[in-house]
């Protein structure tokens, strides 16, 4: 039967513009004092073309709510009055939580609203029991939260490779964790009564490199993420593409020029399988490098200078570099973000990626702006992103 649309009610199509146009003008004008605080309501105002005056009623809402707080005013400005008085971010009253699913491990984190990691805990865990998995990371966060008296968190953040559907909140397939429409956001949600925000973590790095990171001003970023999992995130201005379902990204099987390790799905050579930590660290085991799983130790052993795994990690650079080249190609980003163990750690893995990338687009490619942190911060900028696209409905009305 044919599906009649009902017309919006001409009434409701100003109210629905006007909601729009507020939560963009607030948006743009947190992101200014991320970017520029301490800043005066003037700056604000020039940079992002909004009237002073609304720059000054949106600036009044967000220190009610603890977002913004008044800087010391410069010697100079004293006196003139408070429009001149400079404002920054108030990153001691709230926090935001964040849990990132790995392989092996859950992260749990605390970042203030600079996407500073504040707390951190690395939580062994089962993945065969994924409810569990979520709710010992919603305790741990709780924990993380006591110890840190004075703040409040906003909301949690949830990040994890494969599948994951921003919209839904759920984990659609995660093959190496044996996850199939694992519904986070709804578990987390019922154990902390917070708003709960969830995406891919190739995905949550693009706005954390967006928001914090080295990709700031870039009107368009990639971001490759080679861990046990290896997806990427593409983002134009300030908005990541999803695509249907939030399946934008996978490119597990991609097949990669002159690689050739069996992969799961029955070819050789798929990009996943070259990459992934896990194929690292067994070539690391065959030459007798290591005996474990974790590709630290890789890294150690050739900072302690043994050759071979010299090799193995320049070898792994050299890979993700070709990878690199292959998006390049298809997306031609301005800037592109690695998260890959060894060029995070050594210049050589480094050189090594840029030199596959090709010369002419070598200087385009940065390491993770956040190599301590990649897998504590990947959750919580989940939370934050959705902080800074709409501050005033994120951010409690504390009156
Ligand atoms: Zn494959």
């Amino acid at each position: 039967m044919p599906r009649t649309a009902t017309p919006l009610p001409l009434s409701t199509v100003p109210r629905v513009a006007d909601r729009d146009r507020r939560r963009t003008s607030a948006s743009v004008i947190l992101r200014s004092v991320l970017e520029h605080g301490p800043v005066a309501r003037s700056t604000i105002a020039r940079l992002t073309g909004l009237s002073p005056a609304s720059v000054t009623d949106y600036c009044a809402l967000f220190a009610e709510r603890g977002l913004i707080r008044e800087a010391a005013a410069p010697r100079q400005a004293r006196g003139v009055g408070r429009p001149h008085v400079p404002l920054d971010l108030d990153d001691r009253r709230h926090v935001v939580g964040g849990v990132h699913v790995a392989v092996p491990y859950t992260t749990v984190a605390l970042l203030d609203l600079r996407g500073r990691v504040v707390a951190r805990r690395e939580l062994a865990h089962d993945p065969a029991d994924p409810v569990r998995v979520l709710t010992r990371a919603a305790d741990a966060l709780a924990e993380l939260l006591a110890s840190a008296p004075g703040s409040r968190a906003l909301g949690i953040g949830c990040a994890a490779g494969g599948w994951v559907d921003h919209e839904a909140g759920t984990i659609v397939d995660h093959p190496l964790l044996g996850w199939r429409d694992v519904p986070v956001r709804e578990v987390l949600q019922e154990r902390t009564g917070l708003p709960v925000h969830v995406d891919g973590h190739a995905r949550a790095l693009v706005n954390a490199e967006r928001l914090f990171g080295r990709a700031r001003g870039s009107r368009s970023v990639l971001h490759l993420f080679a861990g046990n999992v290896v997806d990427a995130a593409f983002a134009t201005h300030d908005e990541v593409h999803h695509g249907p379902r939030s399946q934008a990204g996978a490119i597990a099987h991609l097949p990669l020029p002159g690689g050739g390790e069996p992969c799961g799905c029955g070819r050789r050579g798929c990009l996943q399988a070259e990459l992934s930590e896990r194929t690292l660290c067994r070539r690391a085991r065959a030459a007798g490098v290591t005996d474990g799983v974790n590709p630290v130790h890789v890294v150690r052993a050739a900072a302690a200078g043994d050759p071979v795994a010299v090799r193995l990690l320049v070898e792994r650079a050299r890979m993700t570099g070709r990878a690199v080249a292959l998006l390049l190609d298809v997306l031609n980003p301005e800037t592109v973000v690695v998260t890959e163990i060894g060029s995070i750690h050594r210049e050589d893995c480094l050189e090594a990626l840029r030199a596959a990338v090709g010369a002419g687009r070598a200087a385009s490619v940065l390491p993770t702006s956040f190599p301590d942190a990649v897998l504590a911060v990947a959750g919580g900028a989940v939370a934050l992103d959705a902080l800074y696209r709409d501050p005033l409905a994120v951010s409690p009305d504390l009156n």
